[in-house]
């Protein structure tokens, strides 16, 4: 395979967020053993599932992660205020699926004006980390510092837990990497396991993780097996969403990290073509503009580092 640009792995990071999201939604909820009599392995974007889908129409995953661009796009800078106004503006627009520990925290915001949540032990779902990806766009060329600072406002404005914290750090730092042009599987491999020597909890190699639930270790645990087993982005999201349970958001987030890795020329055409309209054009307006913004620390501090 030739080397990938950044603009086409960026690319294939966004498409692919959307496209382990609409292939995982037909699935979200069920059992490996259900999907198996139902599909045989399903590998097609097909829509349906519980929300009942049209074939290629995404969920909460891919809308709350364009809003949460657009916010970026829109305000120039990290903009706690701009973001949780975008996420309140995607509630009132009635999204086909929103968590309960989102729902939380935007309620959370309009009554108090907070854009944080109070840390809480019961946050610690992958409601942050399934929308993450364009926070690790529009820092690409900032240190880890600002990257780790960036992931935490976007996240705690529905999610203050130091395991989703973690999550979302590493998952953008991975899609940073691949970004960058990695061709190294085992470079990510090794991020993967700075990642669990720091939180054991998400060791990934103690037993096949079916069926995962919306708790980020289950969510991480399931993505990190399908994207270290396989050897293409679309063997990856197959892989993935045939374990069943929250698979659009385990679809969601192996297809930014294997997108990034793979590039737009790993992703399949048959499945591209399948792809919302509306959202890819979205997605593709918004890719470039994400990595033009080239957030970095001085964005914390405008006005005291302008001095001239
Ligand atoms: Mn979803
Ligand atoms: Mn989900």
């Amino acid at each position: 395979m030739p080397p990938a640009s950044i603009e086409s792995r960026a690319l294939g990071a966004y498409l692919g967020l959307a496209l382990g999201d609409a292939l995982g939604a037909t699935v979200e909820f069920m059992m490996p053993r259900e999907i198996q009599a139902e599909y045989g392995v399903h590998s097609q974007i097909r829509g349906g599932g519980w929300l009942h889908l049209k074939p290629g129409q995404v969920t909460d995953d891919t809308t709350m992660a364009l809003a949460l661009g657009q916010a970026l796009l829109s305000a120039g800078a990290l903009d706690a205020t701009a973001m949780a106004e975008a996420f309140s503006d995607w509630l009132r627009a009635k999204p086909v699926d929103v968590g309960h520990t989102v729902r939380r925290g935007i309620v959370h915001y309009r009554n108090t004006g907070h854009t944080q949540m109070p840390y809480s032990d019961n946050d610690a779902g992958n409601g942050a980390c399934m929308r993450v990806l364009p926070v690790a766009l529009a820092t690409l060329e900032a240190d880890t510092a600002f990257v780790r600072h960036a992931c935490q406002v976007q996240a705690h404005i529905t999610h203050h837990h130091a395991l989703s914290d973690a999550a979302c750090e590493t998952v953008s730092l991975m899609v940073q990497a691949s970004l960058r042009g990695l061709n190294d599987i085992n470079t990510l491999l090794g991020m993967a396991q700075k990642l669990v020597a720091l939180h054991p909890e998400f060791n990934f190699r103690r037993r096949r993780s079916d069926n995962p639930s919306g708790y980020i270790v289950h969510t991480l645990q399931t993505v990190f097996q399908g994207l270290f087993d396989t050897e293409s982005f679309e063997q990856c999201l197959i892989e993935v969403v045939n374990r069943g349970g929250d698979a659009d958001t385990t679809g969601a987030i192996a297809g930014m990290i294997a997108g990034a890795f793979y590039g737009l020329e790993g992703i399949p055409g048959a499945w591209l073509k399948k792809l919302d309209p509306r959202i890819r054009a979205e997605i593709e307006r918004q890719t470039p503009a994400l990595l033009m913004l080239n957030l970095q620390s001085a964005e914390l501090y405008p006005a005291s580092q302008d001095t001239d």
